[in-house]
């Protein structure tokens, strides 16, 4: 018969249970068998019939008294060890998902920096061997480059990631129109998704801001990439930011897959992507949003997934003001 590591540890706490709850029947067992024994050499030596009633009350007080102790003490050791098997259950838990999600993103990892190169390379080889048109020309050049800001935003993103683990990222921040700011933004990353109207931005003008100039675009990047990575193709994404109670509320908005309630935790969590690497279709590291929560809360803001309904997810960011 085959047993796995579970089972085993399972058969063992069930059976240091039972030991456990045996020896404390055992002990209360001894103890009535000590009293009685008490109250037989009571009954022989003691001749006044009230003096005799006396003392066994007081044996029969001391009977319950240390049945209550046995108990109780026996209670509550049963629930510490319980207590300490389920912590050690719950860390071993953890450990196992965290070396999952190492294991998926060294999969991933080495898959997303081949990717871009070998297509890079097959672009530039097909302009070296072929006398193509003008168009043709500036369609592989289009290809290629776009594959160059996906490689440059990876590499990007595992630096951030790398410095921001040790918590040697420090946040400069300076007040600036953050309208102006992400519009310009967008009009540099997005341009392609503005131009075929897929991403929809609804930006209130005048917002000002204090951020930290160098990495707040990832913040930006990462949850609009992430919102049309996770959509069908035809679907759009919008993405507002505006004043309410004083705060700057940034939301990037999509009708996609959508994330589970158990999933919208964990998803923050450096290297996690749900699903897995084996059978996953879509690109990426685990690192985007973990960057994304750090940089948010560097800035002293906070960030929180919900639903879109009838269907994907709304990120929202909240700011203060300058
Ligand atoms: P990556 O996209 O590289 O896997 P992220 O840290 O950006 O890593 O995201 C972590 C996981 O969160 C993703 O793998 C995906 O499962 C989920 N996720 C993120 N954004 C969205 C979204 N807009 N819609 C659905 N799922 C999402």
């Amino acid at each position: 018969m085959k047993f796995n590591s579970k089972a085993i540890i399972t058969i063992l706490f069930a059976y240091i249970i039972a030991q456990f709850l045996w020896w404390e029947v055992l002990l209360v067992r001894q103890l009535n068998q000590l009293i009685n024994e008490k109250q037989k050499i009571l009954e022989l030596s003691i001749s006044d019939e009230v003096n005799l009633r006396t003392e066994i009350e007081t044996l029969n007080k001391s009977r319950i008294n240390k049945s209550i102790m046995i108990v109780g003490e026996g209670t509550i050791f049963l629930f510490l060890l319980l207590f300490g098997i389920n912590k050690i259950r719950k860390a071993n838990k953890r450990e196992l998902e965290l070396l999952n999600q190492k294991n998926n993103f060294l999969l991933s990892i080495t898959h997303e920096l081949k990717t871009p190169l070998a297509t890079m390379k097959l672009q530039l080889q097909t302009l070296e061997k072929h006398k193509l048109e003008q168009s043709k020309q500036q369609e592989l050049i289009k290809i290629a480059l776009s594959e160059n800001k996906r490689l440059n935003g990876l590499i990007d993103n595992i630096l951030l990631a790398a410095n921001m683990q040790h918590n040697n990222y420090n946040i400069n921040k300076e007040p600036v129109n953050l309208s102006e700011f992400v519009l310009e933004l967008l009009n540099t990353n997005f341009k392609n998704e503005l131009e075929a109207k897929k991403l929809i931005p609804e930006i209130a003008p005048g917002i000002s801001c204090s951020i930290d100039k160098i990495a707040f675009p990832s913040v930006i990047n990462n949850l609009i990439e992430n919102a049309i990575k996770y959509s069908p193709e035809e679907i759009l994404v919008t993405f507002k930011m505006y004043i309410e109670n004083n705060k700057v509320i940034i939301q990037v908005i999509d009708k996609g897959i959508g994330i589970s309630d158990n999933e919208k935790e964990s998803i923050f969590e450096q290297f996690y992507r749900s699903g897995n690497e084996e059978i996953r279709k879509t690109k990426g590291t685990g690192l985007g949003l973990f960057i994304v929560k750090y940089i948010v809360l560097k800035h002293g803001g906070k960030i929180t997934v919900k639903d879109n309904l009838p269907k994907g997810s709304v990120f929202e960011i909240e700011l203060n003001t300058v």
